[in-house]
């Protein structure tokens, strides 16, 4: 069994609920921000933001659209971040086999620079940062230390809406076909994104590329996901090397 999310984003109002609320619970700082003529703030993730309302604006005809789009770790299902770390600091970085969280601990620290931009790189969603002072590389845990206790994400304790959803893969999966379907019936664009790599399920009922350039997987050009996911992989597994663990 894992878990998945479900991220309905036909109902965030960005009130960023979420946001705040994760960065209570790691207990990050605020980031100095200064105003740039968008709801979205601060303007990109960092090392104290490990989850952003993303906010977009664009004209659909005649009408001004506002899109949404609170963005995270996917959980990857096969993470090419992991395989990544793995390779230059032990435990550094590690599926849990049990929820399917991907994990980076302190010992990113350890990993140094280079190691940190492959991984960034090799990320289809561009979400790992780090901070340039402690070499600490972060990113959303699924909010590993209350799964374990049995709490969900604090993320989905909050969200008033309806939005951000949580729960056994298999039920998160009926509850996004679910969405889907009824969903389309008003917006014919609706999809679920990239919906069979990953463990965070976004409803987008506007083109991914009207969220952020991020939404939906960004690979080499020329190769599907799956054949991305490989050739990154490749050079770095070591025979016999666990890649994840259970707690
Ligand atoms: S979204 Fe990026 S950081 Fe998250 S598991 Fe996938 S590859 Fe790793
Ligand atoms: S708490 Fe819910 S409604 Fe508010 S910004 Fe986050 S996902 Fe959207």
């Amino acid at each position: 069994m894992s878990y998945s999310f479900f991220v309905d984003t036909s109902r965030c109002t960005a009130c960023r609920g979420c946001q705040i609320a994760c960065k209570e619970w790691y207990e990050l700082p605020a980031n100095k921000t200064r105003q740039t003529g968008s709801h979205q703030n601060p303007p990109d993730l960092n090392v104290n933001n490990y989850k952003l309302v993303r906010f977009s604006e664009h004209l659909e005809g005649e009408k001004i659209r506002w899109n949404f789009f609170p963005d995270q770790c996917r959980h990857c299902i096969d993470p090419p971040c992991v395989y990544i770390g793995q390779n230059y600091e032990d435990d550094a970085v590690f599926q849990d086999t049990k929820t399917g969280a991907v994990v980076y601990t302190d010992k990113t620290r350890k990993i140094p620079k280079d190691g940190f931009d492959s991984m960034r790189e090799a990320c289809p969603y561009d979400i790992p940062r780090r901070d340039p002072a402690t070499g600490r590389i972060s990113k959303c845990s699924m909010c590993y230390d209350r799964l374990v206790r049995g709490l969900k994400p604090v993320c989905v304790d909050v969200c008033p809406t309806g939005t951000m959803n949580f729960g056994e893969r298999s039920q998160m999966l009926t509850l996004a076909e679910e969405r889907l379907a009824r969903v389309k019936k008003d917006h014919p664009k609706t999809i679920l994104a990239d919906v069979e790599d990953v463990n965070v399920i976004y409803l987008l009922t506007d083109l991914p590329e009207n969220y952020h350039e991020y939404s939906v997987a960004q690979g080499s050009s020329g190769l599907n996901r799956h054949q991305f996911l490989a050739g990154i992989a490749a050079p770095f597994k070591r025979a016999g090397k666990v890649l994840s663990k259970s707690v």
